[in-house]
């Protein structure tokens, strides 16, 4: 139960906070504590009407900002970012659960497509052509689209917005964000850098609520673009409705990485990185690794070398110093991760290491789960089949490197994936065969740098677009091509032509 003096979190609207015409709340819990540490107005769909009038009228204002302009609010937003890092990282954390250092990590990540938008001038330069025909030149340019809407999910309270935001607010756009109910405090304090940095008020709004919500942003007709990151099922709704309602999406899903263990990879170094890549954020991250394809014979050395790995993980609250990862987000969460660990221990796999009914002292409340190694989890069991999202690794053994492709490319989703090796040979093959959208080699978390774009493929992203980079500035602008011809003194010397001529 949340005490009276609990703080509400409201929606950020108009450059200010605003409390809307919802009545209803949900609790803010600290999934290290189990406390409530806050409440969370939710909105109704007449706030979103507000929010969408106010974002319409920012946005004509906006978009004719010269480019000049708009990268000079979004250099000082960076600088704010900066400085504000320790605040923010301690929101995130105590929110999310996840390291302070985890957390200050995901400020840096975002701040990378802070950088890359920073690059406006030359991003959102068109093309000319002389003389395309006699006396007409053409030119191409990008316009923003007007109000468009980014839908996070928990595990990222910051960078996942950071995916979205800059590009589309350099770009000319209004900006309506709607966080995860578990997390949703880090968008206000976004919002409110924003409005230190110069934004004019209404480019940035945030609209916190849940299903209504979302669904009546995928209807509103003021929308024109939805971004969505969060899990397969909820994806496929976002691109379903919003394409149905005519707009543009993108919906990035859920994965379940894979890793390729070759028999002449380091193992020590095999074994620490994916140690880092599966338990690192509890395994939150949409990036963890959950699955290695041990090839050969590295299966026998890489169980014991994960397994000694794990064990010299330090699950803490994330505040704590040396912590190396924090609690799940909920208790259904851990509850769900528990009881696919013994789904698949009861189909065959061997628990290797066993992370269920974790305590850590003095938070034996929190939701914590301990580093977990399963071995040999039959395919068919759903511990292989679902994303576990929590900090269990998965270690299966195959014959060849063509079996351990063949698997990967079987399963639906396909967000990142990596192989360690010192073949060259071997890791080329991998990455021209594989059917995943982010390949490492030797980088068992293989996000991309914030001028490549992040996307998935098959269940993994549905939409034509990535996020960030340069299929952020496309995704966030409509091309317009424009022929022009100035007739000079002696006017146009033929007549106008009735069919297609040569130019
Ligand atoms: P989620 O799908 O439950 O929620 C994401 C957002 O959708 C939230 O804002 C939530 O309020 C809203 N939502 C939830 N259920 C809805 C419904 N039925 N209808 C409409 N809106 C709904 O995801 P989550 O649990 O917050 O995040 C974890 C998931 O996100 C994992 O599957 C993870 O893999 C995925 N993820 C993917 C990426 C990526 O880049 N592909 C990145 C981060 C997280």
């Amino acid at each position: 139960m949340s005490t009276p003096t609990t703080p509400i979190v409201e929606h950020y609207v108009g450059g200010k906070t605003y409390s809307g015409e919802g009545t209803e709340t949900l609790p803010i819990e600290n999934p290290a504590t189990a406390q409530v540490i806050g409440e969370l107005r939710l909105g109704t769909l007449a706030d979103l009407d507000k929010v969408v009038e106010v974002a319409t009228e920012a946005a004509a204002v906006w978009g004719d900002y010269s480019i000049a302009k708009r990268t000079a609010v979004l250099f000082a937003f960076r600088k704010l970012l900066v400085e504000n890092t320790d605040a923010l990282a301690q929101i995130i954390s105590a929110e999310h659960g996840k390291t302070f250092d985890d957390a200050k990590g995901e400020i840096a990540r975002g701040l990378e497509v802070v950088d890359f938008a920073c690059s406006a001038p030359t991003l959102l330069k068109g093309e000319f052509s002389d003389q395309a025909s006699t006396g007409i030149d053409v030119h191409s340019i990008r316009q923003p689209l007007g109000v468009v809407a980014g839908i996070t999910p928990f595990n990222f309270p910051v960078m996942v917005p950071l995916w979205m935001c800059p590009t589309a607010i350099v770009a000319g756009n209004a900006f309506v964000l709607k966080p995860s109910e578990k997390v949703p405090s880090a968008g206000n304090f976004l919002a409110d850098l924003w409005t230190q940095a110069g934004l004019p008020d209404g480019v940035f709004s945030v609209l916190h609520g849940g299903r209504d919500i979302v669904t009546g942003i995928l209807d509103h007709p003021g929308i024109s673009a939805v971004s969505f990151v969060g899990s397969t099922a909820v994806a496929k709704i976002i691109q379903e409705r919003g394409t149905l309602a005519g707009k543009r999406v993108q919906a990035l899903g859920g994965a379940k990485n894979h890793a390729i263990v070759m028999p002449d990879a380091d193992m020590d170094m095999v074994a620490d990185n994916l140690a880092a890549a599966a338990f690192g954020a509890a395994g939150e991250r949409c990036m963890s690794i959950s699955v290695a394809i041990a090839v050969g014979d590295a299966a026998d050395r890489l169980v014991t070398k994960v397994v000694e790995a794990g064990k010299k993980v330090s699950v803490n609250v994330g505040i704590a110093p040396g912590a190396d990862m924090g609690p799940v987000i909920t208790k259904e969460s851990k509850e769900r991760i528990e009881r696919l660990i013994t789904t698949g221990e009861k189909d065959g796999a061997k628990v290797a290491l066993d992370g269920r009914g974790y305590t850590v002292p003095g938070y034996e409340e929190g939701y914590f789960v301990g580093p977990t190694v399963l071995e040999n989890v039959p395919l068919a069991s759903a511990a292989y089949a679902e994303e576990i999202f929590g900090p269990v690794i998965e270690i299966i053994r195959v014959e060849t490197l063509q079996e351990a492709i063949d698997l990967v490319n079987a399963n639906p989703y396909g967000n990142g994936t990596a192989i360690f090796t010192k073949n060259g040979a071997a890791a080329r093959t991998f990455q021209r065969k594989i059917n995943v959208g982010m390949v490492g080699v030797n980088v068992p978390v293989p996000v991309p740098v914030a001028y490549h774009s992040f996307g998935g493929w098959k269940d993994s992203l549905f939409g034509d677009l990535h996020m960030y980079g340069p299929d952020g500035i496309r995704f966030y602008t409509r091309g317009k091509v424009i022929t022009t011809r100035w007739p000079d003194e002696k006017g146009v010397a033929t007549r106008a032509s009735f069919n297609f001529e040569a130019r």
